[in-house]
């Protein structure tokens, strides 16, 4: 006996993995070289060299046992302070580190903030397009997921799509800027707009609705391009950030969640987050890693090669006559597919071992991610591949 939807999760693998998984095939017969794989958004940039120097100095300068053994389930709380102090200097938010909640990444944090919202009846809202993984997480916290159509061709916010959407049961809606897969940063007017509108709901209703704001990419935004505190124009917003891709940190498991002091119900919300966490499993977020980010959050990534690859797609496929948003943030371009099918699209790509992810489980069907942290190298024997297919 097993759970059913917990074998469907399992059983049905991912149309990313599914694609990444076909490339390594097809790179053992016709070389990696050969092989132009943008499916998987895993950074090609190594961590800051300031890290292997703080793991070297936390070896060497912290008593073992300490520095291994378990912390207190919220986090290490020299590590709270740290980061609460980076936050007010960037964006003067005043967190205090007992609004923080240490994770092991943003995947774990959906799920704490997913579960702690998940009354009978409850629903949260994603914005097309979306991380698919958004769907398993509420899911399986007890939520409805309801899809809001997206804004074509900027991916912005579509408002009106949103309201019609919103009921008495929505408890929150997740939104993830710089965005996953369409590269698009939502603007400060955007933002504002869209607090209007939840405020008016949340006074309509009687009760919260809070915004999840899902912050993988938070430090990933290009040519100055302003990616707002939402905390700040929103006060009912609890963050989920993470390091895997600002450090480029992954496979370490470390990120953050903030309940802000101002939200409603703050405090027992911040409960309800680290109950939640707890009867997930959670018993602390790595303990060596907790130690390096209370060392480490003032370090940025070096965007300059993201960037150089983002430029050079966006110019080289517009050129071609493909069509997409303007992406100033994060490591994707979310593309129209030629002909209108995103899937037969990239069937087509793959005969020519070019791997781009259709849109339909982001929901939005008619387009395809592409991720630029690849080897430039690629992206030059690539473009013949992109030309053919348009021409
Ligand atoms: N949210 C988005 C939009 C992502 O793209 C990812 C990972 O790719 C995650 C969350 C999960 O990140 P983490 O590695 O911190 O769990």
């Amino acid at each position: 006996m097993y759970n059913d939807y917990a074998y469907l999760l399992g059983s049905k693998r991912s149309c990313i993995r599914e694609l990444f998984e076909y490339g390594c095939r097809r790179a053992a017969i016709v070389g990696r070289e050969n092989i132009y794989d943008y499916s998987l958004g895993n950074p090609s940039m190594p961590a800051p060299d300031a890290v292997t120097e703080t793991i070297r100095d936390l070896l060497q300068d912290t008593d073992p046992v300490a520095l291994h053994g378990y912390t207190s389930a919220v986090g290490d709380a020299a590590t709270r302070q740290a980061i609460a102090d980076d936050l007010n200097e960037r964006y003067a938010a005043g967190v205090r580190p007992e609004n923080l909640f240490i994770t092991g990444g943003a995947a774990p944090a959906l799920t704490a903030v997913f579960r702690a919202l998940s009354v009978t009846g409850a629903e949260v809202l994603a914005l097309a397009p979306f991380f698919p993984e958004y769907r398993p997480f509420a899911e399986a916290a007890g939520l409805g997921f309801k899809v809001v159509a997206p804004d074509v061709p900027h991916f912005q916010i579509k408002l009106d799509a949103l309201e019609a959407q919103l009921t008495e049961n929505t408890v929150a809606i997740i939104v993830n800027s710089p965005n996953n897969p369409s590269g698009v940063v939502y603007t400060r007017e955007t933002l504002t707009a869209l607090a209007a509108l939840l405020t008016k709901k949340a006074n309509e209703y009687g009760h919260p609705i809070y915004i999840v704001s899902d912050e993988p990419y938070r430090e990933l935004a290009y040519g100055g391009v302003e990616v707002p505190f939402i905390p700040t124009i929103y006060a009912d917003t609890v963050v989920c950030y993470s390091y895997s891709k600002s450090l480029s940190l992954p496979g370490e498991r470390i990120g953050y969640i903030y309940v802000p002091e101002n939200a409603t119900d703050s405090k027992n919300l911040y409960l309800a987050i680290a109950g939640a966490a707890r009867a997930a499993g959670h018993v602390c977020a790595p303990s060596l890693w907790q130690k390096v980010i209370g060392r480490c959050t003032q370090l940025r990534p070096d965007l300059d090669a993201y960037d150089r690859n983002r430029t050079r797609l966006y110019n080289a496929l517009t050129e071609m006559g493909y069509e997409m948003a303007q992406p100033d943030g994060a490591f994707y371009l979310f593309i129209k597919a030629p002909g209108g099918d995103a899937n037969a699209f990239s069937e087509r790509a793959k005969a020519l071992d070019l791997l781009v992810v259709p849109g339909d489980d982001f929901g939005c069907p008619g387009y395809f991610r592409i991720c630029y942290c690849v080897r430039p190298e690629m992206i030059e024997k690539s473009l013949p591949a992109f030309k053919a297919l348009i021409g």
